[in-house]
C-alpha cells in the first residue's frame, strides 16, 4: 500500500517498526530516522529480509529544513512521530511544507516549560486542513487507546458518559531500586507536575501525587493509584458529550515514590540550567544521563501492566457502568519484539493510527484527537496486533 517515515528509534520505535513489518500489506516500506543512525541501522538490521523494505536516515527533527529534505527525498505517505514532544511543532512544520499525513504519540512541550496542553498543535487546525493532510495526535496508549475507548463507549454502551476514570497500572518489577519505564526525563516531567482532574467544565490542579485510592486491577491486584494530571483529559472533556467529571490515575510502588522525592529534595529533577564547571547543564538531563536506559528494560522485566478506563453515565434512561481494559505481559512483548511492555503499549497503537489514516480509515483534513475517529477499526486491529481488550459492566469504582 504505501510508505511510512518514522521518526526517532528509542523503545516506542523499535515496536513501531517491529509491528509495521507485521503490517507489511499496509507498510511496504518504511524509512527510520533520528539523531543517531546507528540506533536505526541496528534496528534495520534486526528485521531486513522480510516483505517490509527498510531504509534509514540520519535526521535532525527540531531543524525543519533538514526534515523537509529528507520527507522529499524519501516521499512517505506518513510521518510517524516517536521521537520526544519538543520535536512535535518542528515535525508538523516539514509535514505542512510537504503535504505528507502526520501522526504522533504524545503532545508538544516547549523543553523550557514541563507544560501538558494541546494549544500549540490545535493551532495547526486551519493550516492542515487547507492543506488536504490529516494529522493524528496522541496515537499511543494514554494518550491514544484510551481515547478510543471513550469514542467506542460513547458510541456503543452509552447515551450520555458522565465520569471517565483512566486507570493506568505497571505491576511490572525491573529489579532495579529506581528506572523509568519511558524517557526518564518526560517521565519525571509528567510526575513531579501538579495533578489535575476535570469537573463540572474546569479543570482542579491538586499537589503533585496528594490524592491516592487502591485499586484491585484484574490479573494484577491491589495497588496503590495516584492522580495525575495527563493530556487527554484536555481533549476529552471536549469531545466526549455531556461528560462532567474526568480523572487520571496511575500506580506508583513506595520504592520509586521514595526515590523521586530524594531526586526532588536534592535538586535533581529541576528542569533549571545550572552552571556546573564552567558548563550550563540541566539537572533532569544530568539524571536521565545516569539512570538505566529504558531500553535497557525488556529483558529484566517482569510482571504485567494494566490500562484502561471506567466510564459512567446512562443509557435508555438507566444508570450504566462500563470498565474496558487491556493487560499486557512484559515477559511476552520482550519475547515477540525484544522490549518491555510501556514501549510495546505505545508502539501497537502508532502503528495502527498510521495504518487508519494510511488505508483511508480515518483520512480527514485537518488536525484531530484519536477520539474524534470511528473507534471500531482501531478496536479490532488492537485484537490483531497484540492488545486485546476485555470488558467489565459491573466494575469496582474508585469515590
Ligand atoms: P526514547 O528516549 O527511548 O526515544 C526517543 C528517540 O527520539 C531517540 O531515538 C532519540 O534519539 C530520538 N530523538 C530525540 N531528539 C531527537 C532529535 N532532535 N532529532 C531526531 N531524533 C531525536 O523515548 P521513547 O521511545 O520511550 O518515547 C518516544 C515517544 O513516545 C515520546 O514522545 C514519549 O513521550 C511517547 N510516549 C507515549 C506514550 C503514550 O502512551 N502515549 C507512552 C510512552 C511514551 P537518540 O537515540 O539519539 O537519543
Amino acid at each position: 500500500m504505501g510508505k511510512a517515515l518514522i521518526i526517532g528509534a528509542g523503545g516506542v520505535a523499535g515496536v513501531v517498526v517491529h509491528k509495521c513489518c507485521q503490517n507489511s500489506e499496509v507498510f511496504e516500506e518504511i524509512c527510520i530516522a533520528s539523531r543517531t543512525v546507528a540506533k536505526c541501522d541496528a534496528l534495520k538490521a534486526k528485521l531486513d529480509g522480510g516483505k517490509t523494505r527498510i531504509t534509514t536516515a540520519q535526521v535532525d527533527a527540531s531543524d525543519v529544513p533538514e526534515l523537509i529534505a529528507l520527507i522529499k527525498k524519501v516521499r512517505p505517505d506518513i510521518v510517524i512521530n516517536v521521537a520526544l514532544p519538543y520535536q512535535d511543532l518542528t515535525i508538523m512544520d516539514a509535514c505542512l511544507a510537504t503535504k505528507v499525513d502526520y501522526v504522533d504519540t504524545a503532545n508538544y512541550e516547549p523543553e523550557d516549560t514541563a507544560k501538558f496542553e494541546y494549544k500549540w498543535q490545535w493551532a495547526y487546525r486551519d493550516r492542515f486542513k487547507e492543506a488536504g493532510i490529516t494529522a493524528l495526535l496522541g496515537s499511543g496508549f494514554d494518550p491514544g487507546v484510551t481515547g478510543v475507548f471513550a469514542a467506542y463507549a460513547q458510541k456503543h454502551y452509552f447515551d450520555e458518559i458522565h465520569s471517565i476514570d483512566i486507570l493506568d497500572a505497571n505491576a511490572g518489577d525491573h529489579g532495579y531500586p529506581f528506572a523509568t519505564n519511558f524517557n526518564p526525563e518526560i517521565n519525571i516531567r509528567e510526575v513531579t507536575a501538579n495533578g489535575s482532574y476535570f469537573e463540572n467544565g474546569k479543570f482542579i490542579e491538586t499537589e503533585p501525587l496528594s490524592i491516592k485510592r487502591v485499586y484491585d486491577f484484574p490479573q494484577i491486584g491491589e495497588k496503590d493509584i495516584y492522580l495525575l494530571h495527563h493530556e487527554e483529559m484536555e481533549s476529552l472533556a471536549l469531545n466526549i458529550k455531556e461528560i462532567k467529571k474526568i480523572r487520571f490515575w496511575m500506580t506508583f510502588g513506595q520504592s520509586y515514590l521514595t526515590h523521586l522525592k530524594v531526586l526532588e529534595n536534592v535538586g535533581m529533577t529541576s528542569i533549571e540550567p545550572i552552571e556546573f564547571e564552567g558548563k550550563q547543564i540541566v539537572p533532569l538531563q544530568f539524571l536521565k544521563a545516569v539512570l538505566p536506559d529504558p531500553a535497557s528494560l525488556g529483558p529484566r522485566t517482569k510482571g504485567k501492566t494494566n490500562i484502561g478506563c471506567i466510564f459512567q453515565g446512562i443509557k435508555d434512561g438507566k444508570p450504566r457502568t462500563y470498565y474496558v481494559y487491556n493487560v499486557c505481559d512484559h515477559q511476552e512483548c520482550y519475547k515477540e519484539v525484544g522490549s518491555q511492555a510501556i514501549s510495546y503499549t505505545t508502539g501497537v497503537p502508532a502503528m495502527i493510527g498510521a495504518s487508519m489514516v494510511m488505508t483511508g480509515k480515518w483520512k480527514r483534513p485537518g488536525v484531530f484527537n484519536i477520539e474524534e475517529f470511528d473507534p471500531d477499526p482501531f478496536m479490532d486491529a488492537l485484537n490483531k496486533f497484540g492488545l486485546p481488550w476485555h470488558e467489565n459492566f459491573t466494575p469496582a469504582l474508585i469515590d
